[in-house]
């Protein structure tokens, strides 16, 4: 059979997800989506939907919904496009500022989706790797600019530790960068409010600082793929205006992420449930000799195999036995780690169980 794709599609290997079972029994705590569905107020939008409000194409640029995510950000309109899941808004980075052949900087770990969208785009990708906390080199943009990056991802809070750069050093790699800055924050949300990460304020200081936003895990909207960006004029309206489809944003989109988002009452008692979890689960694993460094994300990057008669792969499929998933990743400084997505009390109380049942004899 010939293959008629381009060379590098032949040549990729495509991103490899998080088990999604339909059965609907599995404690799932694998693909850090919020434990807590959205807001009742997404119950009454879908309920109000009716089928002939999907005869006509929906608003294109989605302009109540940017004026809203504006408006909470204190920005303009202008300094918004809104994207189909937060993977869109990484597609269009790369699409709209890296040249086929050009560099595309990454800190390693991080998101696995990230060098999959480079091999689309034919892009090189410049990995550097994080220091033992998870935290970027201090010459991390050094690095990039010799290497020629056009584009730079961070995700802050980090995934897959949880570990949060500071807006200070944010604001160094920002000024010091050649290229664009795009800040994933996927999981921003549940950042404690006390340690007051605000990193709006560099959209506003900077021309080449991108923030990525999205309703999956916050909203609890994951299965509705919504999410944004945030950043200059100059960075957004190429994106709004070019890049991206036509009506990137449906219908129902429009209506429910509004929702979501204007019942900021209700999202935040979701996060701050989240992170209370987030502590109890961190102490409970930890007794069980399973430690995770401090996160700012909802879940935890615990280190299996130090006192514990399991390594990590096995405590992965012991417990994927027991009907929990959790996620283990082989690459080199993951694979004695286990990323666990902090659940309801309910399901943490049964991980904790099971751990407890494997791990002490
Ligand atoms: C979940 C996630 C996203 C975006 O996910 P969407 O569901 O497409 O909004 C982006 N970056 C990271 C690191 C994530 O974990």
């Amino acid at each position: 059979m010939t293959s008629l794709e381009r060379q590098n599609i032949r040549d990729m290997a495509g991103y490899t997800w998080g088990e999604q079972p339909d059965d609907g029994k599995a404690v799932k705590l694998n693909t850090n989506e919020n434990p807590y569905p959205p807001s009742p107020k997404v119950d009454e939008v879908l309920a109000r939907l009716t089928a002939a409000s999907l005869r006509q194409y929906p608003n294109p640029t989605a302009v109540p919904l940017r004026k809203l995510v504006a408006s909470q950000h204190g920005l303009h309109m202008d300094q918004v496009v809104m994207t189909h899941g937060g993977d869109e808004a990484l597609r269009l980075a790369i699409t709209t500022f890296v040249d086929s052949g050009a560099g595309f900087g990454i800190a390693d770990p991080s998101y696995s989706l990230y060098p999959v969208l480079a091999a689309v785009q034919n892009a090189q990708v410049v990995r550097v790797p994080l220091m033992e906390d998870w935290l970027p080199p201090a010459d991390l943009a050094q690095q990039l600019n010799a290497a020629g990056c056009r584009l730079t991802c961070l995700v802050n809070p980090h995934a897959p530790s949880g570990a949060l750069i500071s807006l200070q050093v944010l604001r160094t790699v920002a000024e010091e960068l050649a290229g664009v800055l795009l800040i994933d924050e996927a999981y921003a949300d549940f950042v404690d409010p006390e340690v007051d990460y605000r990193s709006t304020t560099l959209v506003r200081e900077y021309e080449n600082v991108l923030i990525l936003r999205s309703f999956s895990k916050g909203y609890g909207l994951a299965g509705m793929r919504l999410g944004y960006l945030l950043g200059a004029p100059s960075l957004i309206d190429p994106i709004l205006n070019k890049t991206r489809d036509s009506y990137n944003i449906d219908h129902i989109s429009q209506q429910v992420g509004y929702a979501a988002l204007a019942d900021q009452t209700y999202a935040a008692q979701t996060w701050r449930k989240v992170r209370d979890e987030r502590t109890r689960l961190a102490q409970a694993l930890a007794l069980l000799g399973l430690p995770s460094p401090a996160s700012q994300a909802n879940f935890l990057l615990v280190q299996a195999g130090q006192n514990s008669v399991l390594d990590a792969d096995e405590i992965y499929q012991q417990l994927k036995s027991r009907g929990i998933l959790v996620r283990y990743f082989s690459a080199p400084r993951l694979r004695d780690k286990l990323r666990i997505s902090v659940g309801t009390v309910e399901e943490n109380n049964q991980l904790i169980e099971h751990l407890t049942d494997l791990l002490t004899a």
